[in-house]
């Protein structure tokens, strides 16, 4: 869509330091707007830092570009700010030209089975927080004294689950996995994953790289198990679905493995019922088969029970309401128009935009983020430059600068962290990461963080025992 750089300089608001966040704000700064970035955590990069994986580094290097970013002039960062408890919605509408809403996915998606809240059923969005250091986790302690896991969806992010519990922890101790995390795995005694997948290998959501992945891990065998034909899809699929069809049918049956510890593929399962006495001791599950003209899947009443210690929800994230902002329930996003927030059915909320999961849904690889805010970034310039050049009111106009927010915030006692301070931290960890022959040493509570930038590291160390 063509739009260009407004004439007046334009200040904006993003709520949430992600990718969809860094890249919109990369997008603005380039048409010299100001940009306030707003995270609730002091720590900014959203899932680059809490949900790629440790052993992923490379997806990691994305941060690079946001350092970039951040180095725009026009740019402000305020971390260990969150909108909804030290400012509201309506504070930074009238603050600022326009509102971007970039929080992501930060719930995830329910089973809806008995048992799902015992002990020992946690959800991806829980472990991978956990083993990532993300301060809401920090305390999970996720049981691993059981020989069998069971992670339920299979999508990449099972996969990445499966991967670092069953990946050797010598290999995960240079990488940036939370110290607690890392000593847990080192004492584990996990010998099988088993992943539930409800639908055949042609629905697989998983990419044939990360099962590979998986497959090279050392003194780990991958099988399949379950049924893994499906209703003629051979020529409806894509080539690299075919392909991935084709090299999950030429995987080992679960029954012909040897290694002792094993990733078991199990097609056309779901769990109905998570079976023990305050705590998950069985797994119940049901075959499925796929609906002929819908393709869903559909129980058999063919039932069985197997032991697990541990079972992991990987179905899918959602995003959470932000008080003051339609919400869509169903789809756990916010409703809205290529990027401009939608009041009701086609009434647009003036100079309020979202891009990323939180505008889509969780779906897609960390540059999907770009294009999805570059459509958003689009329409903010179109509606500014409309504003300005028609005076129409879909921009809200602005009372004031951002500049207001930061009184605003030190009148209240906020303890905001600026990008400098980010940029300490970030020293702070790598250091005490290299001591230990790790890329980074996260610090893994909002407490121990401000407390480093205090000058008083003695109190993570303490934490870390
Ligand atoms: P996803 O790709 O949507 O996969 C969710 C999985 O859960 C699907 O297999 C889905 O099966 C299953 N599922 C949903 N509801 C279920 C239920 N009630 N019972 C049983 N199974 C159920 O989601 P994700 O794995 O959370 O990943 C989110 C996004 O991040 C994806 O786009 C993914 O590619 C991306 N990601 C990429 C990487 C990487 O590149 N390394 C790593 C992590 C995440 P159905 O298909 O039958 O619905």
């Amino acid at each position: 869509m063509a739009h260009g750089t407004p004439h007046r300089r334009i200040n904006v608001a993003i709520i949430g330091s992600g990718p969809a966040g860094f890249y919109a704000a990369d997008a603005l700064l380039k048409h010299h707007a100001f940009v306030d970035l707003f995270e609730r955590l002091p720590a900014p990069h959203g899932l680059v830092r809490y949900g790629v994986a440790p052993d992923h580094q490379k997806i990691k290097s994305a941060a690079r570009a946001f350092e970039k970013t951040a180095r725009r002039p026009g740019f402000r960062f305020f971390g260990n700010v969150q909108v909804g408890r030290d400012l509201s919605i309506a504070e930074l509408r009238r603050a600022y030209d326009q509102v971007l809403i970039t929080t992501g996915s930060a719930a995830d998606k329910r089973l809806g089975i008995p048992g799902e809240d015992l002990a020992g059923s946690v959800s991806a969005t829980e472990l991978v927080g956990w083993y990532n250091g993300h301060p809401d986790f920090r305390h999970l302690s996720p049981p691993l004294d059981t020989k069998r896991v069971v992670v339920v969806g299979a999508g990449n992010v099972a996969l990445d689950v499966a991967r670092v519990l069953m990946r050797h922890p010598s290999e995960l101790e240079p990488t940036d996995i939370a110290e607690h995390a890392l000593a847990c795995l080192e004492k584990s005694a996990v010998e099988e994953v088993v992943i539930l997948a409800r639908r055949g290998p042609a629905q697989a959501a998983f990419d044939l790289a990360e099962l590979q992945d998986i497959e090279g891990l050392l003194g780990v065998d991958v099988g399949v198990e379950g049924e893994l034909s499906g209703p003629s899809e051979s020529h409806t699929l894509d080539r690299a679905a075919a392909q991935k069809v084709d090299y999950i049918r030429s995987l080992s049956r679960a029954h012909q493995l040897t290694a002792h510890r094993r990733v078991i593929i199990r097609f056309c399962a779901s769990p109905v019922a998570l079976v023990g006495r305050g705590r998950v001791a069985r797994v119940r599950i049901e075959r499925n088969e796929l609906a002929p003209e819908s393709g869903r899947p559909r129980g058999t009443g063919d039932l069985s029970t197997f032991d697990a210690g541990l079972v992991v929800r990987a179905i899918g994230y959602r995003g959470v309401p932000l008080p003051g902002v339609p919400f869509d329930e169903a789809t756990g996003t916010i409703p809205n128009d290529r990027g401009r927030v939608l009041a009701g059915r086609d009434e647009l909320i003036p100079g309020l935009y979202t891009a990323g999961w939180i505008k889509r849904g969780a779906t897609g690889l960390i540059g999907t983020n770009k294009v999805c805010a570059k459509e958003t970034v689009d329409a903010m310039l179109e509606d500014s430059v409309a504003v300005q050049a028609e005076g129409i009111s879909r921009v809200a106009p602005a009372e004031s600068s951002g500049c207001g927010v930061e009184d605003l915030l030190l009148a209240r006692g906020a303890r905001f962290v600026t990008y400098d301070d980010w940029l300490r931290l970030d020293e702070i960890e790598r250091t005490s990461g290299a001591c230990r022959g790790k890329i980074r040493n996260k610090i893994a509570t909002v407490e121990d963080m401000l407390a480093a930038l205090d000058g008083r590291p003695e109190r993570w160390a303490a934490n870390q025992g």
